[in-house]
């Protein structure tokens, strides 16, 4: 969406101050033997008890059979988003798990993601959610007014340089605010000076996803959830952002979130 008014404005950075805080709260109680159920569960409460809807909920993307059943996409280790919540799953010491939340604040949608890893993990998998939070940063700072779509992917690609990690190439970011996904599609790859370009009041969701080992992921058969083909571990984060002429605005930024 192009956000036009003071009130369009001013929905937006509130629904993400709200979801921001609602996905640091779920970050926070994570912890070993917790089944992905109940981060689902408590997602919508903290979502509901602000007065706002979950935006995932009964949506359906392109191209997939059944409306999305749960309030959170929950993905752990080789999954790599769109992971959906069960009771019988069960977080464990060591694993990293990608939460990635929407939320409906006053008609406006706003999409924000982050991995964390379930008590302590392992060297490689800290770089790796360090690398991908690194690259959501250069992507937020390449997204200005007067430049192009491919200088964002360019910017989230360039930044796994040097780092071993592979950028998921068939996943990528997208326009937001009116819809769950509209256009442009953001690759996590790309050219500098190539797409449409970006202009002030554009509402974008930025989300650099990367695995430990190779590019390639595979949807599973519930339509929803995609692994990494080789079964190496993925993280994943993301950001709600407000173009504006002299500044760009992190919506979703988190309470502790400080760069
Ligand atoms: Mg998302
Ligand atoms: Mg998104």
């Amino acid at each position: 969406m192009i956000i036009k008014t003071p009130d369009e404005r001013a929905a937006i950075i509130e629904g993400g101050r709200r979801l921001g805080a609602v996905l640091e709260e779920l970050a926070k109680v994570v912890k070993p033997g917790m089944s992905t159920m109940e981060l689902d569960v408590l997602s919508e409460k903290l979502i509901r008890d602000g007065g706002d809807v979950p935006a995932f909920k009964g949506y359906t993307p392109e191209g997939v059979s059944y409306p999305y059943p749960a309030t959170l996409c929950i993905s752990v280790n080789d999954e790599v988003v769109h992971g959906i919540p069960k009771d019988d799953v069960r977080l464990r010491e060591g694993d990293i798990v990608s939460l990635d939340l929407g939320l409906i604040h006053e008609g406006l949608v706003l999409d924000s993601a982050l991995t964390v890893a379930v008590g302590q993990t392992d060297k490689q998998s800290y770089a790796l959610m360090d690398a991908t939070q690194q690259s959501l940063e250069a992507a937020i700072k390449a997204a200005r007014p007067g430049r192009r779509i491919g200088d964002i992917s360019h910017a989230t690609e360039r930044a796994f340089n040097g780092t071993g990690f592979a950028v998921v190439k068939i996943l990528g970011g997208h326009g937001v605010g009116r819809h769950v996904h509209e256009e442009p599609f953001i690759s996590n790859v790309g050219h500098p000076g190539t797409g449409p370009e970006i202009v002030a009041g554009m509402v974008l969701a930025l989300e650099p996803i990367a695995n430990i080992g190779k590019a390639s992921v595979r949807l599973m058969p519930d339509d929803y959830t995609f692994r990494t083909y080789d079964g190496s571990r993925s993280a994943h984060f993301e950001h709600t952002i407000l173009i504006e002429d002299d500044e760009t605005i992190v919506v979703t930024r988190r309470p502790s979130e400080v760069f």
